[in-house]
C-alpha cells in the first residue's frame, strides 16, 4: 500500500474517531425541532416556571431522564429569555466583566434538550383546574415546578428599600455601575471643596455579594 493510501486511510480514521467522540460528548437530542409534538399534545405535562439555576436544571434534569419517553412534555416559562449567572453579576457593576458573558440564552439550550420554552410572566397560577396563567395566556400542566426565585429582604431596617439599589438582575447591576460612574463624572467637573457625600458609597450587606474580594483576600 502507498504512502498515500495509508495516509488517507489514518486520515479517514481519525474524522471518524473525532464524529463518534463528537456525538459521544453531544448526544442527540429528544427530538429534532422539528419533529417534536407541541407540549399541549403529551399525555403528561411538566411545566416549570422560572428560568433561573432551579428552574432550567430541572427542566434539563427531567429532559435527560425522560429521554426514552414519548409521552412525557416539558416546557419552561420565564420572563426573560436568558439564565443569569449570579456570582458574576457583582462584577458588571465594576465592569470587570461584560453582561453577554453573565446572560446565556436559554430557548436554545432547552429545545436541545427537548423541552419548549415560552417568555412570559406568569400572573396567576389556578391549582384546581391546573392551569397557569402568563401573559394574559394559558398554560395546562401535569405536574408543575415552581422555580421563581427570591426578593430581595431587607429585614424592615427603616430606608433602605426606599433609599438603596437592590440587586435583582443585570439591569440594577447596570445601574449601580451608571450611578457611579455618573457621581465621578460630576465631580470631575465641580471647582472647589467636594462635599463628601458625593463619592462616598455604602454598601449593605457583607456577603460574598457586597464586598469587592472576601476579606482575606484584601491586604
Ligand atoms: C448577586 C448574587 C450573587 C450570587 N452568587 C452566588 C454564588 O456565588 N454562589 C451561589 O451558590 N449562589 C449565589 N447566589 C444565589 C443564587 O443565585 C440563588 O441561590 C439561585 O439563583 C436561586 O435559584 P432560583 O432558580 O431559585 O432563582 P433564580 O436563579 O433567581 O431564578 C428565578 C427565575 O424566575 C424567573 N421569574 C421570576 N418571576 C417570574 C415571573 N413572574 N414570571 C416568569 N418568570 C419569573 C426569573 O426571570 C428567573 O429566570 C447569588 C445571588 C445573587 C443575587
Amino acid at each position: 500500500m502507498g504512502r498515500l493510501s495509508k495516509g488517507a486511510f489514518a486520515l479517514g480514521g481519525a474524522a471518524l474517531a473525532a464524529g463518534v467522540l463528537r456525538r459521544a460528548l453531544n448526544p442527540k437530542p429528544r427530538y429534532e425541532v422539528w419533529e417534536r409534538p407541541p407540549y399541549g399534545e403529551f399525555p403528561n405535562r411538566v411545566l416549570v416556571l422560572g428560568g433561573g439555576f432551579g428552574g432550567y436544571t430541572a427542566a434539563y434534569t427531567l429532559c435527560n431522564l425522560t429521554h426514552d419517553r414519548h409521552d412525557v412534555g416539558v416546557m419552561l416559562i420565564s420572563k426573560e429569555n436568558y439564565f443569569t449567572f449570579w456570582p458574576m453579576v457583582p462584577a458588571i457593576i465594576s465592569s470587570d466583566i461584560d453582561t453577554r458573558n453573565v446572560a446565556q440564552p436559554l430557548r436554545r439550550a432547552l429545545i436541545r434538550a427537548g423541552a419548549s420554552f415560552r417568555r412570559a410572566s406568569v400572573d396567576g397560577i389556578d391549582y384546581e383546574r391546573k392551569m397557569v396563567t402568563a401573559d394574559g395566556q394559558e398554560f395546562p400542566y401535569d405536574h408543575l415546578v415552581l422555580s421563581l426565585g427570591a426578593e430581595p429582604a431587607f429585614f424592615g431596617i427603616p430606608g433602605v428599600e426606599e433609599h438603596s439599589f437592590k440587586m435583582r438582575g443585570i439591569s440594577d447591576a447596570e445601574a449601580i455601575r451608571n450611578r457611579v460612574i455618573e457621581r465621578f463624572e460630576e465631580v470631575s467637573l465641580m471647582r472647589g471643596e467636594i462635599p463628601e457625600s458625593k463619592l462616598t458609597f455604602v454598601v449593605i450587606g457583607g456577603g460574598a455579594t457586597g464586598p469587592r474580594r472576601p476579606p482575606s483576600c484584601t491586604s
